[in-house]
Parts: C-alpha cells; sequence; structure tokens
C-alpha cells in the first residue's frame, strides 16, 4: 500500500490527489518501483532521468521509458487523472459504478467513459481468479435479470441467467454463469475453482449432492427459513448476491448478457477485496 491512499474518504479528496498529470505519474511510479526506478527491459537501477522528455534512459542497455510505458495509460488520449478518479471511482463504490455516472463526474463522453470502464474492468481480474479456492467454502446459485442483445432502443427484452457463486469465508468470491442447472453442468463450472476444501455448505437442492467429492458437504435446508445451524449456512454468498442485483438495479438498470460476465468478475473482485480497500486500488492501477 502507497502512502496514505486509504485515508481518501471521498471522491473530493481523491480530485485533490490526482489532481495533476505530474501527481499522478508520482504515485504510479512509487508504485511500480517502490526501491527506485529500474529499466523495465534489463532491470538495471538509476537510469538517467530526462525533465524535458518526462522519460528515462537506461544507463546500460538505453532502452528508454516513461512511467506509463506498458501500461494501458501509455498514448492515451485520456489523461491520467481522468484514469485515476475512474479507476478510484470503480475500487470505492461496493455496488458499481455506471458509465453514465464517470460521463458525469468526469466530464467526458459516455462512448469514453465505457470504454474507461471497460478497460478498468479488464484490469480487476487479478488475483481473485488466479489460484484455486479453499478451505470453508459456500456455494449457491442465482438468476440474474440480464438484457438480451436486441436494439439499444426500444423495449429491452429480458431473460434470467443463471449464475454460480462459490465464496470463501473471509475470503475471495467468484461468480460464473451456468450454462445449465443439471450436475454435470455446475460441476464442469466449479470443479476448475476448487483447491484445498476443508469444508463446503449449500442449499439442499439434489443437484449440488456431488459436491462431497470435493469435501465435506454440509446444507442448509432452506437458508430463508432455517436458523444458521452451527456453521452451516451460505450468508457470505447470499449477501454477495444481494449486494450484486441491488447494484446491477440501482447503477446499471440493467446488463446485458454478453457482459454479464465482465460485470460478475469486476463485483467478484471488489467483494473479494472489501476488508482492504487501499490496497484495491494500487492493485487494479498496477495491473492497468
Ligand atoms: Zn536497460
Amino acid at each position: 500500500m502507497l502512502q496514505d491512499e486509504t485515508k481518501i474518504k471521498s471522491l473530493e479528496e481523491a480530485r485533490r490527489q490526482f489532481s495533476t498529470r505530474h501527481k499522478c505519474e508520482g504515485y504510479l511510479r512509487r508504485l511500480r518501483w517502490p526501491d527506485g526506478v529500474k529499466c523495465p527491459r534489463c532491470g538495471a537501477n538509476h537510469p538517467l532521468y530526462m525533465r524535458k522528455y518526462r522519460r528515462w534512459q537506461c544507463r546500460g542497455c538505453r532502452y528508454q521509458f516513461s512511467v506509463t510505458a506498458g501500461t494501458i495509460f501509455h498514448r492515451s488520449k485520456i489523461d491520467l487523472p481522468r484514469w485515476f478518479i475512474a479507476i478510484w471511482m470503480m475500487c470505492h463504490s461496493p455496488k458499481g459504478v455506471s458509465a453514465k455516472q464517470i460521463e458525469r463526474e468526469l466530464g467526458v463522453h459516455y462512448e469514453t467513459a465505457w470504454y474507461l470502464a471497460k478497460r478498468i474492468r479488464k484490469a480487476m481480474k487479478h488475483d481473485v481468479f488466479e489460484d484455486r479456492l479453499g478451505g470453508i467454502i459456500e456455494v449457491d446459485d442465482a438468476v440474474i435479470r440480464a438484457s438480451g442483445d436486441g436494439p439499444p432502443k426500444g423495449n429491452v427484452k429480458f431473460e434470467g441467467k443463471s449464475v454460480l457463486g462459490v465464496a470463501e469465508r473471509g475470503g475471495f468470491l467468484r461468480m460464473m454463469i451456468l450454462e445449465g442447472l443439471k450436475a454435470r453442468d455446475i460441476k464442469r463450472v466449479i470443479a476448475p475453482n476448487l483447491g484445498e476444501v476443508q469444508e463446503i455448505y449449500s442449499d439442499a437442492a439434489s443437484r449440488l449432492f456431488f459436491l462431497t467429492e470435493f469435501g465435506r458437504h454440509e446444507t442448509v435446508a432452506h437458508i430463508y427459513n432455517e436458523y444458521v445451524v452451527d456453521e452451516a449456512h451460505v450468508n457470505t454468498i447470499e449477501n454477495a448476491w444481494s449486494l450484486f442485483k441491488r447494484g446491477l438495479a440501482g447503477m446499471y438498470h440493467h446488463v446485458s448478457a454478453k457482459y454479464l460476465q465482465e460485470y460478475l468478475d469486476e463485483f467478484a473482485f471488489r467483494y473479494s477485496h472489501r476488508h482492504e480497500k487501499g490496497r484495491l486500488f494500487d492493485l487494479v492501477l498496477a495491473n492497468c
């Protein structure tokens, strides 16, 4: 975690901290090279800084580079402060941020805002999706209302998309679109995501009985009616669903089936890091 980013409590503060290209470049430099600038090509220390060009030149291999080299900011028509503010917004709103809000806050065209959000969403695929999940796992499915690929204007057609949520209790969350609701459909989606599972909780649907193959499986008869019996609950994932659905209704109004997985990933990433928001911003930035 860099300096006191965690202390940025509001959009206004973020605007102050990232008000100029110079400030953003400084932040990015300290994030990329916490122990001093290094040549990205050969790794040599102490490159020569050419102030006029805002670039360094490696004293070893002569390679010239800027702080944005190899990032999505490089040669972007959108300035660094706008990128930074958009990232900050997307990291700090638990329910998500719509392109419309980014458009309004940054004073850019809707198309630009949409592009920014899409690129940032891509950078949010990070550690959450790398390793297999383990420990105490909760599994639950839900139906998300997504719009079809119809014409952008006029009546929007909706379809229910089944989505599987897999959460480590106190850890990472993943949400994946299901192509079917049979045990084999669910197994195909869940198997590559599970590692060393201690216990696994789900509702009592028979299509989930195969989960015993992955660890000690306990079911909750009906999560709405049954009291939480010891540790047998799926509250983590239920909480995630309700937050996701509220975000969808309030921020995005509707999401097309085509982009649903991207929104699920964005949400899962943010949810997985919900207790370390300061780090979240740096993670996304480092991944841009
Ligand atoms: Zn070099």
